[in-house]
């Protein structure tokens, strides 16, 4: 039986790096996916939901085009969402390539098409084939998907999640997002942008709450403007089918106060659950908890020869950080001794648009005013040289002088990814893949 240097399961991020990487160094490596080659990013996260985005972009660009001076541009109202979802759909063409079975297969890996599940610590079976895979490591990157809460009601009517929503063939006249994080607030915007009427629902006290109020206030002001309800610390309790309408109560965590909402579809986007069902982690000795694969600081599981990456570890949940380990776990894989994460340096971006938030340096212990003054002052600078609409409502709340060599940085308004890919000189970091024109 042919023994891999590495078998990895999942064809995301994580698992098409770990085997592009061992393939390159000339390791042999068998890559097994059990759905669709490139997982969440390609097909249900970031690619479909950056083309929405940059769509609807493009409608709310006709629609403010007469506060350029101009002329004869009338508001283009609600949009054919099967037309805007073929060209979200062309943008995934043009990048399938990239991840398909074919390229891979071309590099040297051994693909199979098939869920994998441990054996033992060095053997993997593929799905129901009977067939069994010998590796020295084993590579654990089956992502997440849509965590749904229990709200009584709400699969009897119906709800969209990422994986269904870039199919829609019919614009919603209303929508209420189901959470207020960074994927409900991209796609709720590009929603409202197209023409729905959107409520976005968030139990936390603002959205998007992993950044700072007074940064979430540029965007919320924006997003309102732009005339999306954003009902925050509440949560969805009950949802009833009424008239073809989806009534949702929405009850208030302050006060306990319940409200009706009624709407034409939803959107659950209230979090991510790790894929660890089938893989036989107890019966292999991995520890997991709900939040997904223990790990330490080398991606390494409770056996030191298994290995988790990307989002079934849970932590941060995206591709530029699901790729990033991916390259450490094919340096530790087929190296002698181990390298550890560096988790002092990450960036993200809400790619909301215009202000697009984006913080950076998460361990920095400096105090967060001291962190943002260079964001500010730059965003202030971007706005002028670009020429943009001094009066928009996504101005910075204030404007000091930079930090010199401020290693953190929290940005919000147009362009702020460009900007913290140029000062931080960390290119490769942001994961940004090419759309076409
Ligand atoms: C709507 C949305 C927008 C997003 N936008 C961004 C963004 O702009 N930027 C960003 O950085 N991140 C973004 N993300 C997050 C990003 O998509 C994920 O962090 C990334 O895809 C994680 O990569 P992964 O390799 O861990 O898992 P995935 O990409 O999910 O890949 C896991 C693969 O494993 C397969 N699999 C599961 N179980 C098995 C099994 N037993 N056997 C074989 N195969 C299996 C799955 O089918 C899947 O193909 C977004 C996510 C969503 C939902």
């Amino acid at each position: 039986m042919t023994t891999y240097n590495v078998v990895v399961i999942g064809a995301g991020s994580g698992g098409l790096t770990v085997a592009a990487g061992v393939a390159g160094l000339g390791g042999k490596v068998a890559l097994l996916e059990k759905h669709k080659m490139g997982g969440d990013c390609l097909n249900y996260g970031c690619v479909p939901s950056k083309a929405l985005i940059r769509a609807a972009k493009a409608v709310q660009q006709v629609r403010e085009a007469h506060r350029y001076g101009v002329g004869n541009v009338t508001d283009p109202g609600p949009q054919d969402a099967k037309a805007i979802m073929d060209y979200v759909r062309s943008c995934q063409a043009h990048i399938a390539p990239h991840d398909s079975v074919e390229r891979f297969e071309g590099l040297g890996v051994e693909v199979f098409l098939g869920g994998g599940r441990l054996r033992s610590a060095n053997e993997v079976e593929v799905g129901d084939t009977g067939k069994v895979l010998r590796a020295k490591h084993i590579v654990i990157a089956t992502g997440s998907r849509a965590r749904i809460n229990e709200v009584p009601g709400l699969k009897e009517a119906g709800y969209l999640t990422n994986e269904s929503v870039f199919d829609v063939e019919k614009l919603p006249g209303s929508l209420m997002v189901m959470g207020g994080g960074p994927i409900g607030t991209e796609i709720g915007q590009s929603f409202s942008r197209l023409g729905s009427k959107v409520t976005i629902v968030s139990s936390t006290p603002h959205i998007c709450p992993k950044e700072d109020a007074d940064i979430v206030d540029v965007l919320v002001r924006k997003l309102k403007n732009e005339g999306i309800a954003i009902v925050d610390n509440s949560r969805a309790t009950k949802v009833e089918l009424r008239d073809g309408k989806k009534v949702v109560t929405v009850q208030s965590k302050l006060d306990k106060s319940t409200t009706e909402i009624a709407v034409d579809e939803i959107l659950v986007a209230t979090g991510r659950r790790p894929n660890i069902e089938g893989l036989n982690l107890e019966g292999a000795g991995i520890a997991f908890d709900e939040k997904g694969i223990k790990t330490d600081d080398r991606c390494r599981t409770s056996i030191p020869n298994v290995w988790a990456i990307g989002d079934v570890a849970g932590g941060f949940l995206f591709t530029h950080w699901a790729g990033y380990q991916g390259r450490v776990i094919v340096r530790n894989t087929l190296f002698p001794g181990t390298s550890a994460i560096d988790y002092g340096n990450l960036p993200w971006t809400t790619f909301t648009d215009s202000p697009q938030r984006l913080p950076r340096g998460v361990q920095d212990e400096r105090p967060r005013r001291l962190r943002r003054r260079v964001g500010r002052l730059l965003r202030e600078g971007r706005r002028r040289s670009q020429g943009e609409d001094p009066r928009r409502d996504d101005r910075p709340p204030s404007r000091r002088r930079p930090a010199r060599r401020d290693r953190s940085r929290e940005e919000v308004g147009p362009h702020a990814r460009q900007a913290l890919e140029h000062h931080s000189r960390l290119p490769h970091t942001l994961r940004d893949r090419p759309l076409p024109r």
